[in-house]
């Protein structure tokens, strides 16, 4: 295991909102189809979940507003 690598988390999207720990809320699920931690959707399984490894980037990278 690469430790300079966060371990990927599992994130369950619930009626299309998915809590972001970049972000600290829910978010809308389609934001993390364009974002830099996503490591896949999954939307077969039940419950739908994204899997993300949010790594240590300073906070002005992030978007909070989106
Ligand atoms: S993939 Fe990005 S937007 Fe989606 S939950 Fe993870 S950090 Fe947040």
């Amino acid at each position: 295991m690469d430790a300079f690598r966060p371990s990927p988390e599992d994130h369950l999207i619930d009626n299309g909102q998915v809590y972001c720990p970049r972000r600290k809320r829910d978010v809308e699920f389609d934001l993390c189809a364009g974002c830099a931690w996503t490591q896949s959707i999954d939307l077969h399984v039940t419950p739908p979940v994204v899997r993300c490894a949010p790594d240590s980037s300073p906070g002005w990278l992030i978007r909070p507003w989106v």
